[in-house]
């Protein structure tokens, strides 16, 4: 869209952060119980998902207060609700430019143009590519950048598989893959794995991984889904093949500042330049927190604690400059978090033929053979983030087109032969049905605009 069609809010903002990973999340707790009522960009596609890296995982062990682990996609929904708890407005777009050169600064999103005295820049990192021959055309059939998202699709189910990368996300992936695939193949380019003592031993000690030392990938081959790798070793240009139906992408991270357009300080690899633990970027009254300006420790609670020193930095500089137009609250106890739960499988007993969002195949089967209604089946995983993101704008949609649509979720993991059926390569997989006939696919996260779209057409 161009600019000149966008709509400008005519109220400057205090504070806009952006970015919703735990960075992001955690300067608006702290921005809204300064009663700054942040604007926070979740994101949307250019930098990844919303929610962010660990929208990628499955336990993360790491985190404080949660002696059992925490699956990554339930943390990101809690700090999510935290923060919409204490006032944090979201608005879910990428921004896709930003005029740092006069006040208040200009942010563009996809659809706005919105104005703050201040910014927060908690954009983070996203995963890096290869470049191979074939790269693309096997993208999303064969080769992902999410073992965690894609693994326990059915094509991947009983074959070989491979990871390239040797830290710490390549090893996790690598174990992880093993429980769905037949054999794991580690692509490593040097002679030693860069991850920690404990996951490095979690593969060696893995009969089902094996490593290719001191090896690159070249390309990929197939027919419509990938079949085959060539791999060579370092110093050699003899092709080695490798007969696997996926291969996961786990080469670390870039970090997300190419919108910024060189206005801030960047290092030679795009980390925004601090004072080393300070939020101060090379403009006032912008600041940035979390691995977007951090090359070191990228972790989730060194994201989480810079966060909280880039608000309270901000909320400062505010109130110093007399910028700031505070939230009058009528009681200091906001209602209580709109908690996510997981909405539990539809039997005999619970199935409803009019209830918009229903779970699993007795609904399915129900719904598909007896339902006149146009019907949305949501292809789902329980580890994977995106999934978290689309199932709430989905039943929005529902929700607002008001019943003429049902939804019902599918959990791949439960129901292989239904998702095997179905033909899904990957989560999340949305199709629309009606009277048993197939008539739009959507792959992964879109804007809600694009599913209604869609429906209203197959609507009148
Ligand atoms: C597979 C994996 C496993 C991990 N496991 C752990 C773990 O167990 N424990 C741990 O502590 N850490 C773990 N990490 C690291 C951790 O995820 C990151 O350090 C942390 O998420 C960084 O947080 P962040 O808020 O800086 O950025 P991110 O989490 O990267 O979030 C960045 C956000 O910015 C948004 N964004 C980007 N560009 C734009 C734009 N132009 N406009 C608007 N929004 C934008 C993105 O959509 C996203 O919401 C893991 C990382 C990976 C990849």
């Amino acid at each position: 869209m161009e600019a000149e069609e966008k709509s400008l809010k005519n109220h400057i903002e205090n504070l806009v952060i952006i970015g919703s990973g735990p960075a992001g999340y955690t300067s608006g707790i702290y921005a809204a119980r300064a009663n700054l009522q942040p604007l926070l960009i979740t994101g949307f596609q250019k930098g990844g998902i919303a929610g962010g890296q660990l929208m990628t995982t499955t336990f993360v062990e790491n985190f404080p207060g949660f002696p059992d682990g925490v699956l990554g996609p339930d943390l990101m929904d809690l700090m999510k609700a935290q923060a919409i708890r204490w006032g944090t407005k979201l608005l879910e777009e990428d921004v896709e430019k930003i005029d740092l050169s006069k006040r208040p600064f200009r942010l563009e999103t996809s659809n706005e143009i919105i104005t703050s005295h201040s910014i927060i820049i908690a954009t983070g990192a996203s995963a890096n590519k290869l470049g191979i021959q074939n790269e693309e055309k096997f993208w999303s059939l064969g080769i992902s950048a999410c073992a965690i998202c894609d693994g326990a699709t059915p094509q991947f189910r009983n074959e070989e598989l491979a990871v390239v990368g040797g830290g710490d996300s390549a090893c996790e992936e690598a174990v992880y893959l093993t429980k769905y695939g037949s054999h794991v193949h580690l692509i490593v380019r040097s002679d030693k794995l860069k991850a920690s003592a404990a996951m490095a031993d979690r593969v060696h000690s893995n009969s089902q991984i094996t490593i290719h030392w001191e090896s690159q990938l070249v390309s990929a081959q197939g027919e419509e889904w990938l079949s085959e790798l060539r791999i060579k070793k370092k110093n050699s240009s003899k092709e080695h093949v490798l007969k696997v139906k996926g291969v996961f992408y786990a080469i670390g991270h870039t970090p997300n500042s190419d919108f910024l357009n060189n206005q801030l300080e960047l290092d030679n690899k795009g980390y925004i330049i601090t004072q080393p633990g300070r939020p101060e970027t090379s403009i006032e009254g912008v600041y940035t927190a979390g691995d977007v300006s951090d090359s070191e420790w990228k972790q989730g609670i060194t994201a989480a604690s810079s966060g909280c020193k880039a608000a309270l930095v901000a909320e400062k500089w505010l109130s110093k400059n007399n910028l700031s137009t505070l939230l009058k609250r009528g009681s200091t106890e906001p209602a209580q978090a709109d908690s996510p739960q997981n909405l539990k499988e539809t039997t005999e007993e619970t199935f409803k033929s009019n209830s918009i969002w229903q779970k699993g195949s007795y609904a399915l089967r129900k719904l598909y053979h007896e339902s006149s209604k146009l019907l949305l089946v949501v292809y789902t995983s329980k580890s994977c983030g995106p999934c978290h993101i689309l199932k709430p704008q989905l039943k929005r949609v529902l929700e607002e087109i008001g019943g003429e649509v049902l939804g019902i979720e599918i959990d791949i993991e439960k129901e292989q032969k239904i998702a095997t059926q179905a033909g899904i390569n990957g989560t999340p997989t949305v199709h629309l049905f009606k009277e048993k006939k197939l008539l739009h696919q959507w792959k992964g996260v879109k804007q809600r605009k694009e599913f209604k779209e869609v429906i209203n057409k197959f609507m009148t």
